[in-house]
């Protein structure tokens, strides 16, 4: 759509309201399949033009993720009706007083805005932001605000971002320029799988490549976090856990030294263990998995409630570190910067977890996360 169309006036208060197409979760579903039930629908929305510090955005990728998956399923309940999606890359349209993005820039979302004011804004990234925290979990945008209605009726943003939509308006602290030579698809995946996976073995694990590294659960962080291993290696080994065959010989392509089942794991042990399935018995495989001395960081996200069991003596007298780590502990206007010159200078090929397909075709797309038939799946609008 160009700019301006598809623009109308909006009732009395005079506010310009543009018609977009976005993928609007009602209720929530945990029946499959998806592609049947069809849990999210193509509806057209209104969306109000950027307010103060707001950017709106021309989407032209989003990536799937499991977290959107987590909310349709109930296992992060959010407040809906909600436009899905977190992950995604597009380009600066208009933005509204006091934003320092130029017209035509690329941008990629980061699914917890940073305030920049708060106590754990002030800890690095070690904390998520308090302030953003609130405003996902009430599903609005840093400000407060919500810019998305749907036959007059507000809908809330997911993370800030809702970006199952050609347009979005998003708080500037949501955004992160990337160059405009970085293809969509890769970009968007920057922002989440890549953060989170990256940033744990960096940030919150210290990784420097020399460290031996495994990783336990091959969805699109896990992968990530191994092609982010790859990457920086100098002398580390790398070996990838997963159940099932086929992500196993995707990690073998993508640089894994050696691959292996939880079953089949042994004594197999790392350094440096990363686990991003979110299930607790995956947990007890990581921390199976972590040597003596060594540092174990958990991204992924159970269901709520799920427990794990550990036995203390073997963190006491194996001097073993556990580390929770949300959205890679980073600082993305710090971290993002990296991963894309490590695209750029071949050594991150996100491009081979990617597939593509029309943002129509999401409810499908659910599916083949659900059963892990693909690494990331990247939708455009
Ligand atoms: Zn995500
Ligand atoms: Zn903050």
């Amino acid at each position: 759509m160009e700019p301006g169309v598809g623009r109308d006036q909006h009732g009395s208060c005079g506010l310009i309201m543009r018609r977009i197409h976005a993928a609007v979760l009602e209720r929530r579903e945990n029946q499959r399949s998806y592609a049947q039930h069809r849990p999210l629908a193509i509806r057209q929305l209104q969306l109000e033009e950027p307010g103060p510090g707001e950017v709106l955005v021309r989407i032209t990728a989003a990536g799937l993720c499991h977290s959107d998956l987590s909310v349709i399923d109930g296992n992060r309940p959010r407040p809906l009706p909600m436009v899905l999606g977190h992950e995604s890359a597009g380009i600066v349209e208009q933005v509204g007083d006091g934003v320092d993005l130029d017209i035509g820039q690329q941008v990629i979302s980061v699914f917890l805005p940073r305030c920049e004011k708060c106590e754990a804004c002030a800890k690095g990234g070690k904390l998520p932001c308090s302030a953003g925290t609130a405003s996902n979990g009430a599903g609005t945008l840093l400000t407060g605000a919500r810019r998305l209605a749907l036959e007059g009726q507000p809908v809330h943003h997911h993370l800030g971002v809702s970006a199952f939509a050609d347009y979005a308006v998003m708080d500037a602290r949501s955004l992160i320029p990337v160059g405009a030579d970085v293809p969509a698809e890769v970009a968007a995946v920057l922002g989440c799988a890549v953060l989170t996976g990256g940033g744990a073995l960096r940030n919150a694990a210290g990784a420097t490549g020399a460290q031996d590294v495994a990783i336990v659960g091959l969805g699109g962080v896990g992968m990530a976090a191994l092609l982010v291993a790859a990457g920086q290696r100098s002398t580390g080994r790398i070996l990838a856990v997963d159940s099932n065959g086929e992500k196993l010989a995707t990690a073998l392509a993508l640089g894994a030294d050696e691959a292996c089942t939880p079953q089949s794991l042994g004594q197999r042990t790392a350094e440096i263990v990363i686990e991003a399935a979110g299930h607790p018995r995956a947990f007890e495989t990581a921390l199976q998995a972590t040597g003596v001395g060594g540092t174990l960081v958990t991204v992924g996200l159970p269901a709520p409630g799920a427990m794990s069991s550990i036995e203390p003596l073997g963190l006491t007298a194996g001097a073993r570190t556990i580390i929770g780590s949300y959205m890679g502990s980073a600082l993305p206007k710090k971290d993002i910067p990296y991963y894309e010159q490590l695209w750029r200078s071949g050594k991150l090929p996100v491009e081979k977890l990617v597939e593509t397909r029309p943002l129509a075709e999401v409810n499908d797309a659910l599916d083949a996360l659900a059963e892990g038939r693909s690494v990331r799946q990247v939708l455009l609008p």
